[in-house]
C-alpha cells in the first residue's frame, strides 16, 4: 500500500544517532540543547522547549498560559484530537469555532462570536501545512486578554506574509511523528518569544522542577536544593531522538520544496475535474503542504475512498470533527454545532503526500482518481 505520509532517514540521520548512542548520557544533553536552539532559530523566535510528541507540546503549551478549570479555549474542530485534550487535561472547556469551508482554518469571524469573558486561548490549526490567519486572531485574542496558540503539528517550514509560523502566535507547538513535515520519531516542541511562557513550559515538561534560584521560596538551602513550585510531567525528549531531528532540520527546506513540486502536480494533474475541489491557497500563505487534501462532492466520499484502497492507494479522511467523538457527546456537544466543518469532514480525502513520493506513484494516484471520477 502506497502510505498518505512517509518519513525520509538518509544516511547522515543515521550517523547522528548513532554517534548518540555512545555518548555518555543519552538524554537531555548538548543535542537537546542545540535541537531547541535550532528549531528557536527556524521559526525566528527566542525560545524553544523539546518534548515527546505533539499532543505532549500542546499539554504543556495550556499548561504554560496558565489554563484552568473555569477557563475556555476556542479552538477548531477540524483538528486531531490533541488540539483539544491537551486543553481538558487542565480542566478547562472547549468551545468550537467552526472553519472556512475553503482552507479548512478556523474561521476568523467565528472565533470572535466565540469569545466570552472566560476565553483564556485561541487555538488555531494550520490545517495542511496553511497558516491560520495569525494577525486577525492576534487582535480578536489580546483584544480580550486571551493569548494565542497555534498548533503547527503540520506547518513547521510554512510562512505566513513572509514571516515563519513559529513567530505568528504568543506560542506554537510543533509534532515530529513520522509522517510529519519532519520527524525524531516521537517528538514535538514549543516555541515562543516570551520568556515566562518559556519558563513555564520547561519546567512543566522538566516534572515541575524549577533551577531558577532568584525565583526560590528557600533560596538560603546547599547546592543541592531545587523547588517544586507546580507539578508537572516527564515530558523531556532525549538526546537519541533530538539528534534525529537536528540532522531533519537541516533537510527541511529541500523536504518543503519536494512536497511543493509534489502539490503543484496534483494541482494541475487534477484540475478540472468534475465533483473534485481541489485545496485552495491564500496569496499570503508559502506552505510546507503536510497534506494533499481533495474533496470529493455529490456523496460520493466513502465509494472514492474505498475504491483508492482497493487500488493501493493509503488515503486517509483528515479530520473528523472532534465533537464527534464520544468523549465530546458524552459531554453533551451535539452535531450540527459547526456546518462548514462537518461538510468539509463529509467530502475530504487526503491523497499521499511526502518528500520523496516518487512521481510515477504519484502519477498513478492521479490516474487511478480521475478514473474512478470518470474524466
Ligand atoms: C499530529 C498532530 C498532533 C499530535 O502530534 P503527535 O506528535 O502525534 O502527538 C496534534 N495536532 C495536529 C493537528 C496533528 O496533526
Amino acid at each position: 500500500m502506497l502510505p498518505y505520509g512517509r518519513q525520509w532517514i538518509d544516511e547522515a540521520d543515521i550517523e547522528a544517532v548513532t554517534e548518540v548512542l555512545s555518548s555518555d548520557w543519552l538524554t537531555t544533553g548538548p543535542w537537546v540543547r542545540d535541537f531547541e536552539q535550532a528549531i528557536a532559530r527556524q521559526a525566528h523566535v527566542e525560545h524553544a522547549v523539546s518534548c515527546t510528541s505533539g499532543t505532549a507540546a500542546l499539554h504543556i503549551a495550556y499548561a504554560a498560559a496558565g489554563l484552568g478549570p473555569g477557563d475556555e479555549v476556542v479552538t477548531t474542530p477540524m483538528t486531531y484530537v490533541a488540539t483539544a485534550s491537551g486543553a481538558m487535561h487542565h480542566g478547562a472547556t472547549i468551545v468550537f469555532a467552526d472553519i472556512e469551508a475553503d482552507t479548512g482554518n478556523i474561521d476568523p469571524a467565528a472565533v470572535e462570536a466565540a469569545m466570552t469573558d472566560r476565553t483564556k486561548v485561541v487555538a488555531g490549526v494550520d490545517y495542511a501545512g496553511q497558516p491560520v490567519d495569525a494577525d486577525r486572531l492576534n487582535e480578536i485574542a489580546h483584544r480580550a486578554g486571551a493569548l494565542t496558540l497555534q498548533d503547527a503539528a503540520h506547518s513547521i517550514g510554512s510562512t505566513y506574509k513572509g514571516r515563519p509560523v513559529g513567530s505568528l502566535s504568543d506560542l506554537t507547538t510543533y509534532s515530529f511523528f513520522p509522517t510529519k513535515n519532519m520527524t525524531t520519531a516521537e517528538g514535538g516542541a514549543i516555541v515562543t518569544d516570551d520568556a515566562a511562557l518559556a519558563l513555564r513550559a520547561d519546567e512543566f515538561h522538566k516534572i515541575g522542577v524549577s533551577r531558577d534560584r532568584s525565583s526560590y521560596r528557600h533560596p538560603d538551602e546547599g547546592a543541592w536544593w531545587y523547588e517544586v513550585p507546580a507539578i508537572g510531567l516527564n515530558y523531556r525528549l532525549s538526546d537519541v531522538h533530538a539528534a534525529l531531528g537536528l540532522s531533519q532540520l537541516g533537510k527541511l527546506a529541500d523536504f518543503k520544496a519536494r512536497r511543493a513540486e509534489r502539490f503543484a502536480r496534483y494541482q494541475e494533474g487534477l484540475a478540472g475535474i468534475d465533483g473534485l475541489r481541489l485545496p485552495t491557497v491564500r496569496d499570503w500563505a508559502d506552505p510546507t503542504w503536510h497534506l494533499y487534501p481533495v474533496r470529493v462532492l455529490g456523496g460520493r466520499r466513502r465509494e472514492v475512498f474505498d475504491k483508492l484502497r482497493e487500488a493501493g492507494i493509503g488515503v486517509q479522511v483528515n479530520y473528523i470533527p472532534v465533537y464527534w467523538h464520544p468523549v465530546f457527546e458524552d459531554l453533551g456537544y451535539r452535531r450540527g454545532m459547526c456546518p462548514n466543518a462537518e461538510q468539509f469532514y463529509s467530502e475530504e480525502i487526503s491523497l499521499p503526500m511526502f518528500a520523496h513520493l516518487e512521481l510515477s506513484d504519484q502519477d498513478r494516484v492521479i490516474d487511478t482518481l480521475r478514473s474512478i471520477l470518470g474524466a
